[in-house]
């Protein structure tokens, strides 16, 4: 399925596209209309688990853990993969991978393809490879499909169509053949179950993400709301299975943990509706399932993390999406601003972490640093520690702007000493003079216009804080005095 990219904003830095994402009220509203839906969710799956912070503390300790030990754990795993009849391959980057699923694809003599959702696949582009290939591929996840066919890239990990209503969904379904659709929710899962149906008899082959694999049986265990991943799995003759591979488990034990985390961080489902759990290739005995059975674990970029003291923990990510809802930038620009495979708080760590270009220096910036994607994260990944490290990062590699830096350094030269700070705070009173409307500043000029172009900031009071205290000293000690009479 070739279609055309609607949405590119590759060419655009992040405040353009921001920017752009801030004027489209309709993405704004749908954006926040979802994340707040899932943040209900969640809030009334988790506040009656008396042990939901305990449960957090195990998932931590599994994550880290399986991390601190990642290379004992992965060939673990692909010696139980190996074992029940499956074969491993291990991938240093997107090309590799990518090298690696083709030969599969050419040496089935396929011609197509289905996929169930994994992000992995977006991160190494893989559909774009295969149909340049002239192999037909389609997505089986509803969200997945319909973002398929806009040409587009996810703008959630969990919910990828996010910014799309019915009518668009009506129009994406209509062009692809479904005439005569309304925008009814029915009618539209109809067109595309039927629409799925005849996709999945004809597929070659059936390739799926990993949402864990399991060290102690090879198991490679799928999470899915629509069951797709079952049948993407089960009926081609092969099933491909794209794993990051920091998406290891120890045992089924912590998959018990992480599995009442997921959902309910995700989608604030208590379980999900589907959990797939496939071990090595069919069996004799069994009715279904694939024949072969091809594991690609992918490194990319994370390997690289291993051993940081600041960013080792980024790898203990399960996806769920958390932190993108409760992200108040995320809120108001949606996936597709942050200019990668990966949005939110995680994306805005994990993307330069993972690309190491310049391209995407500025994402630790889409940040208030509030911290709420912590206090939201199943696995306590310390986001807004990272946020400011990458920060850190940049100005010790000298890349910001020669005026940010004159800016801090002045900065510094205020805060640094009182009498400086006092001199400053007298000579910024008389500077806002000019721009003061109503008590408040509303139109600065240089690079503070971009503050109050969409909003005011505060006049500096009249009298500071350090200059009233004397006086308020007094008072409160007076105070105290007539309390003790
Ligand atoms: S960082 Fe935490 S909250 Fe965000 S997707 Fe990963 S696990 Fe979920």
């Amino acid at each position: 399925m070739n279609v055309p990219k609607e949405v590119d904003h590759s060419q655009q830095d992040l405040s353009e596209r921001s920017h752009r994402a801030l004027q489209d009220e309709f993405l704004r509203s749908a954006v926040r209309f979802t994340v707040d839906r899932l943040r209900s969710k969640k809030k009334s799956s988790t506040e009656h688990i008396p042990h939901w912070e305990d449960l957090r503390e195990q998932g931590r300790a599994i994550r880290s853990h399986t991390i601190a030990h990642l290379d004992a754990y992965l060939g673990q795993f692909a010696k139980h993969v190996r074992a029940a009849g499956g074969q491993v391959h291990f991938a240093t980057d997107a090309r590799e991978a990518n090298a690696r699923v083709l030969e599969i694809v050419r040496q089935k003599e396929a011609r197509s393809v289905i996929k169930s959702k994994s992000m992995v696949s977006e991160e190494i582009e893989v559909n774009h490879h295969l149909e340049a290939a002239g192999i037909d591929v389609v997505e089986s996840d509803l969200g997945e499909y319909i973002i398929q066919l806009a040409g587009e890239t996810p703008s959630h990990i969990i919910i990828p169509s996010i910014h799309k209503n019915r009518e668009q969904i009506k129009d994406l379904f209509t062009a692809d053949g479904g005439a005569d659709l309304t925008t009814d929710t029915k009618v539209l899962a109809s067109f595309a179950r039927r629409r799925m149906r005849e996709r999945f008899l004809q597929a070659d082959i059936g390739m799926t993400g990993c949402n864990f694999g399991i060290a102690e049986s090879g198991t490679i265990v799928l999470f899915t709301n629509e069951g797709n991943a079952d049948m993407v799995a089960n009926l081609p003759k092969t099933h491909i299975v794209l794993m990051g591979m920091e998406r290891v488990l120890p045992s089924l034990a912590d998959l018990e943990v992480i599995a009442n985390l997921l959902p309910r961080s995700a989608t604030g489902q208590k379980l999900t509706t589907y959990m797939s759990m496939i071990t090595g290739t069919k069996r004799p005995s069994e009715v279904d399932g694939a024949q072969e059975l091809h594991v690609i674990i992918l490194d990319n970029g994370r390997s690289k993390q291993l051993g940081d003291e600041h960013f080792q923990e980024v790898l203990n990510c399960i996806r769920c999406g958390a932190c993108l809802n409760v992200c108040p930038v995320y809120r108001q620009i949606g996936g597709h601003a942050y200019g990668s495979v990966y949005p939110g708080p995680i994306g805005a760590v994990l993307t330069p972490l993972l690309e190491e270009s310049d391209a995407h220096d500025d994402l630790p910036y889409a940040s208030s640093l509030c911290g709420a994607c912590y206090e939201a994260c199943p696995v306590k990944i310390p986001l807004h520690e990272m946020l400011v490290k990458l920060r850190q990062r940049k100005v010790r590699a000298g890349k910001t702007s020669p005026q940010e830096r004159a800016l801090m350094k002045g900065f510094a030269w205020g805060f640094g000493n009182h009498r400086r700070y006092r001199l400053m705070m007298k000579a910024g009173r008389l500077v806002q003079m000019p721009l003061v409307k109503k008590g408040q500043i509303d139109a600065a000029f240089g690079p503070l216009s971009a503050w109050t172009a969409s909003r005011a900031a505060p006049m500096l009071a009249a009298t500071s804080f350090r200059e009233r205290w004397p006086s308020l000293e007094q008072t409160l000690t007076a105070n105290k005095g007539d309390d003790k009479a």
